[in-house]
């Protein structure tokens, strides 16, 4: 079972014990909304993840997309696609132990940042796997 939460403490979840797929994702909505050249997001079964302290706020950049984030500090925490409903997204970065899961592949490395190389091995999507 994984748990995590925002950097305040004031939004917490819970997810399953094993993640669907970890992808790294430079597109442009994911780095302007987290601050970071990409963000590396792992994907729970939807009936394994839920909030379980704060609520937090959601937003949409994209019709047919969620987002929610800690309205206290900010820190991003979830992305659902309507296309995928059986799925949620969670930034790996606020998770307890992000060490443990294990990214698998790039999504719209044709929005990566030059000076960050891709050099893990790992496939690399020049969008979204579904795109491609
Ligand atoms: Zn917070
Ligand atoms: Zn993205």
């Amino acid at each position: 079972m994984h748990e995590g939460g925002c950097a305040c403490g004031a939004v917490r979840y819970e997810a399953g014990e094993d993640t669907v797929r970890v992808t790294h994702c430079h597109c442009l909505d994911c780095r302007r909304s987290s601050g970071a050249p990409l963000l590396t997001w792992a994907e729970f079964p939807v009936g394994e993840f839920r909030f379980i302290k704060g609520e937090p706020r959601e937003y949409s950049l994209r019709d047919g997309t969620t987002r929610t984030f800690c309205p206290q500090c900010g820190s991003q925490l979830t992305f659902v696609d309507d296309d995928q409903p059986a799925v949620v997204d969670v930034s790996v970065g606020t998770l307890d132990y992000p060490s443990v899961v294990e990214p698998e592949d790039h999504v719209w490395n044709s929005r990566r940042l030059p000076w960050l190389p891709v050099a893990d091995g790992l496939p690399v999507y020049d969008k979204s796997r579904r795109h491609e």
